[in-house]
This record gives C-alpha cells, structure tokens and sequence, in this order.
C-alpha cells in the first residue's frame, strides 16, 4: 500500500502519517518527489485502516501496491534512482560504459586492457578476481592478488573497479579494493550473498539468473534494498532458451520492462549475452536503444589467449569503434555515452 500527499505537503504531514503507520508495528519507505511524498508501507498491510490514514492533513490518495517487491518498484519511487560511482550517475541522462577483461590475468594484461578502454571513452573497469567457473578445473581467478592489481589500475587510469562477489565471507576483503560489486547470474538467488551485500556501503550490480524471470529479478534487488543498500543497478545478461547458437538470449524486452516497473538503474551486459564477439556490436546497440542506462562489456588486448571468455571478447581497437557507434545511438534518443 502507498499513501500519495497531496502537492506541497510539508514535513510535519508527512512525519504524522509515518507515525501512525510505524504505530501499528509496520515500516515506512519516503519516496520525496520533486512535487509531492509518496508513503510506502511495508509489512501485513492488514493491521492499517486506510479510512484512518484518509483522515489526516495532506492525504490525497491510498492506494494498494499489489507487486511483491515495493521497494523496487516504481510505484514506492517513481523517480530514477541514480547511483553514484566517482562522477559517473548511472542512471542518469548519460549511458555508463563498463568495460575489462572477464578475468584479471596478470597486471600488464590487466592495465593495458584498462588503459586502452580509458582512451576509448569507458567510464567504469570490468574485471573478475573470483571466477564463478562451470568447471572446478578451470581457471578460478587470481584472488586478492587479482584485486590488487585493479586496485592499482583503478590509480593509474582514475577508473572506478567493478568485480564480482562470490560468497559472504569475501565481503571485507573486495570491500578494501572495489567501487561496485557485482553479483554473478549464478548468485542472483544465494540469499545470504544478497543479504551481505545489503549491509555494503558499495554500489551492487545485480546480475538477472539464467533461469530467473525479471519478477524473479525484482524480488532479488528487494532482498539488497530491505537490508538497507539502496543503490542496486539491475543487469540483463542474456537467459537460457531452446536455442543454441549464441550462448544466451539477450532479452532485450527486459529492459523497457524494467525500466516500466523499477526505478533502479538498467545494464545490459552483451558480452555474456551473445557469447560472440561479432554479436556483441548488435547487442550493444540494441541496448542502448532499449533504454539502458549502461553497458558492461568484455574486452580483452589477446582473446585467443583470454583465460576465459575470450570468445565473447572485443579487441580494443573494435570497442573503440563500438563507442563511437554507441556515441551515435545515444545522441538519437537524446542521451550521451
Ligand atoms: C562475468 O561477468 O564474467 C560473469 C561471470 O558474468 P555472469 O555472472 O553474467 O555469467
Ligand atoms: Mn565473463
């Protein structure tokens, strides 16, 4: 249930329903908007008598939120939420670029990778230390070491990290080098993770699972917005379908939906979603004409040496060219990259 005020209520209107909300054992979620405060009310909406809440100064309307997730929904924030990250607001008028290898290597792969998507335009640098592998043979990632080499890239180039969390006791540590942590597809329902996270100060990009519905997705991002981090970024990463020939399905109805139902900020990963290089281009334009608020792209400076998904991975010089594709699309539905 949300209570609407009516334009220009003041503070004290405002506090007074609060109160007699909070006064029945349920929590309240104040959504300020530029003209008037919308009232969340979270908890067994039952114990609350809306012809009660009617009766108070201010009150324009009450009306029932029937989604399962409220605090994510836009109904509780119908304005954009921006998360900040160094000078990028991603969620904002300008599209944020996530760029980097899949994995952190070694520190000359990684800063050559990092300096090259800087010069291209990237605002953000991808890179994987803790790697979730389908095989426990694989590659597993560098560890903190892998973290340390960002960190240093991240001084170097002014470049903010992003890199994924694994499980709830490497929180302190990527905490020491990150700007945002990502939760893997694999992870989106490992409710502990989602819980630790929560309590980060960081920024979460919120991997959608590869067999999860965007609901299912929403329900997810509640879990980190309840526990009290309200700065989740929603991705699109590609789903499984029948079909075989790219490793997912990029679904790019995802985005506008979203965008319809949250007030979270939208990624399109087009890397993880096609699975090829050569498709990474379409995707990536597709999704910023969807309406993504940001990107987070593969780049690798050796692909056919990647220790993983080289496959899926652009050169430099072609992500270059991509961005300044990616510059053309944005100018057309009157956004910058
Ligand atoms: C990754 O970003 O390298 C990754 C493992 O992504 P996903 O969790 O989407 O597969
Ligand atoms: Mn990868």
């Amino acid at each position: 249930m949300i209570v609407i005020m009516k334009v220009g209520v003041g503070e004290e209107a405002i506090a007074a329903v609060q109160e007699q909300i909070e006064g029945q054992g349920l929590r309240t979620h104040l959504s300020q908007g530029e003209e008037r405060a919308i009232i969340g009310i979270i908890g067994d909406k039952s114990v609350i008598s809306a012809d009660n809440l009617m009766r108070l100064p201010g009150v324009e309307r009450i009306m029932p939120v029937s989604r399962p997730f409220k605090l994510a929904s836009r109904d509780f924030h119908p304005e954009d939420t921006i998360v900040r990250v160094n000078e990028c607001q991603i969620g904002g008028n300008q599209i944020t670029i996530m760029a980097g290898p899949c994995s952190v290597e070694g520190e000359e792969q990684f800063m050559d990778i990092a300096y090259s998507v800087r010069e291209a335009g990237a605002h953000i640098l991808r890179g994987g230390a803790f790697k979730p592998r389908t095989s426990p043979y694989s590659f597993q990632g560098m560890g903190e070491e892998g973290l340390q080499i960002m960190a240093k890239a991240r001084e170097e180039t002014g470049l903010a990290i992003v890199t994924e969390i694994m499980a709830p006791d490497q929180l302190s540590l990527i905490e020491k080098y990150a700007d945002v942590l990502q939760i893997g597809t694999r992870n989106m329902q490992n409710y502990a993770l989602l819980k630790t996270v929560g309590a980060s100060r960081l920024p979460v990009l919120l991997k959608r699972g590869l067999m999860s519905t965007i609901e299912e997705l929403l329900m997810s991002a509640e879990y980190i917005l309840a526990h009290g981090n309200p700065n989740v970024m929603l991705c699109e990463r590609g789903i499984r379908t029948f079909e075989t020939y790219t490793r997912n399905t990029l679904d790019i109805n995802a985005v506008p939906v979203l965008k319809e139902l949250t007030h979270l900020p939208v990624i399109v990963d087009p890397s993880h979603a096609t699975g090829k290089w050569s498709l990474v281009k379409s995707a990536s334009l597709a999704g910023v004409a969807a309406g993504a608020d940001g990107l987070i792209i593969e780049v690798h400076n050796q692909p056919e040496r990647a220790m993983s998904d080289g496959a899926q991975s652009l050169k430099p010089n072609r992500f270059m060219e991509l961005m300044s594709q990616l510059r053309r699309v944005a100018g057309a539905i009157d956004r910058t990259v």
